[in-house]
């Protein structure tokens, strides 16, 4: 096979973000291909995969703009009310809510698996998209005119502009000549979905333990979606219990707040490692999602982050179709390099710190944990910085 194929726009990837950038692109008017290694019909009903995605205000209203918000079961939707960090064994509690921003709630919270979906469908049915499965991209090729990715079957897209949306270990990137600051944590997290006694009160909880974090992030119903993090040559051991064994380690490890709780899906372990590339575009060439950003997920930044990419590159590349400029020039793509990247590095670069900072359990960290967390707790003005972070930063206007 050899046949050559032209778009506007070649995406790789058809994970949330290059799925939810190709919707974005076609209501501007746009032509594009979204290039999957993966099975078209593995993407329609994607299983369960164990992510319980927090989103922001700002993610949803970008998710509304793209038609797949409305796709999502509504009652698969949580809101996120409160969030409670701990530390240790300490009486310290410190909380987080939307309010600093009128909002009821910090965000919601949605399976994975049902973002994927959603995206999904709305790419599909949106005229201008053309989702191509069993495509994996193994080359890229750049001149004067255009790009040209070429998959493993031989067959190949040209277009003015490739977009790479092929996860934080994006072959793409490398094809394309970009490095990227991988940061392997040496961590694993396991989640699961969990049903309880009590209800969460839509409360999530961050606990810093010592040898092992444990978040219970509030699901809809009298579920929670457990997420452990530990070192990495641990995760086998918890992986090989029995569910019963698993969920009342779970319960004795959340003191039992949420009373008995018991294990209502597979569950799923992540290795965790970071990335962020040392570019996000090149001639003809552009990063989104975790190709670009890679977030560890404590601080539940990932997609969010993918989205406000997509916003921005597609804002840009639609002005450029506006203009009949080419969707490659390097001054087009220079604005959603700027912008991303202000608005990432600070929080990567804290993120990363945080979790060093709360996963090291040597004395002196711990006695820096604890300072850390009194301070905050005193400091009202950081918590609602942090806050604004889990928002989204949307601030909602007092009714009239
Ligand atoms: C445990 C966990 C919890 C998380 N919690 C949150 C959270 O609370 N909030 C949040 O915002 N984010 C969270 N995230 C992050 C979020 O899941 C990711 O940011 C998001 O899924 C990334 O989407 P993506 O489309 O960039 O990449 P992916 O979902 O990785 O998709 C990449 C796609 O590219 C395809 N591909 C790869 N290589 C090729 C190739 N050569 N050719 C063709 N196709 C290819 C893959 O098959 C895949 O379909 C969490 C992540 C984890 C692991």
């Amino acid at each position: 096979m050899n046949d050559l194929h032209t778009t506007d726009v070649a995406i790789v990837g058809a994970g949330p973000a290059g799925l939810a950038l190709a919707a974005a692109l076609a209501q501007a008017g746009l032509r594009c291909t979204v290039l999957e290694q993966n099975s078209a019909e593995s993407l329609v009903a994607p299983p369960e995969d164990g992510r319980d995605i927090a989103l922001t205000h700002r993610a949803r209203a970008i998710l509304e703009r793209l038609g797949h918000w409305d796709r999502l079961p509504a009652d698969e939707i949580a809101p996120l009310k409160r969030a409670l960090v701990r530390n240790g064994a300490s009486p310290l509690v410190l909380p987080f809510d939307g309010q600093a921003d009128g909002h009821e709630a910090l965000g919601f919270l949605v399976p994975n698996h049902r973002l994927r979906e959603a995206a999904y469908a709305a790419a599909a049915a949106t005229p201008g998209v053309e989702i191509v499965g069993d495509a994996r991209v193994t080359a890229l090729q750049r001149d004067e005119q255009a790009a040209t990715v070429r998959l493993a079957d031989g067959r190949a897209w040209r277009a003015p502009l490739v977009v790479a949306a092929d996860s934080r270990f994006s072959t793409t990137r490398r094809l394309g000549g970009i490095g990227a600051h991988m940061l392997d944590f040496g961590r694993t997290c396991i989640v699961v979905r969990m049903r309880h006694e009590e209800d969460h009160e839509n409360t999530a909880h961050e606990c810093f333990r010592y040898g092992n974090t444990l978040a219970i992030l509030p699901m809809a119903g009298r579920q929670s979606s457990a997420v452990v993090t530990l070192k990495s040559d641990q995760a086998p051991e918890w992986m090989a219990l029995s569910d019963e064994a698993f969920a009342l380690r779970v319960e004795e490890h959340f003191d039992r707040r949420l009373g008995r709780m018991d294990v209502a899906a597979p569950r799923h372990a992540y290795p965790l490692v970071a990335a962020y590339a040392t570019r996000f575009v090149g001639p003809r060439f552009a990063l989104v999602g975790d190709a670009a950003v890679g977030m560890h997920p404590v601080t539940a930044h990932g997609y969010n982050f993918g989205l406000y990419g997509v916003e921005v590159l597609a804002r840009e590349l639609a002005r450029a179709a506006r203009d009949r400029r080419d969707l490659g020039d390097a001054a087009v793509l220079a604005g959603y390099e700027r912008e991303h990247r202000m608005r990432t590095l600070p929080i990567y670069l804290g993120t990363n710190a945080i979790v060093r900072l709360f996963t090291d359990d040597t004395p002196p960290a711990k006695l820096v944990r604890g300072a850390v967390l009194k301070a905050a707790s005193v400091a009202a003005p950081l918590r609602t910085l942090i806050a604004r972070q889990l928002t989204g930063g949307v601030r909602r206007s007092a009714p009239a």
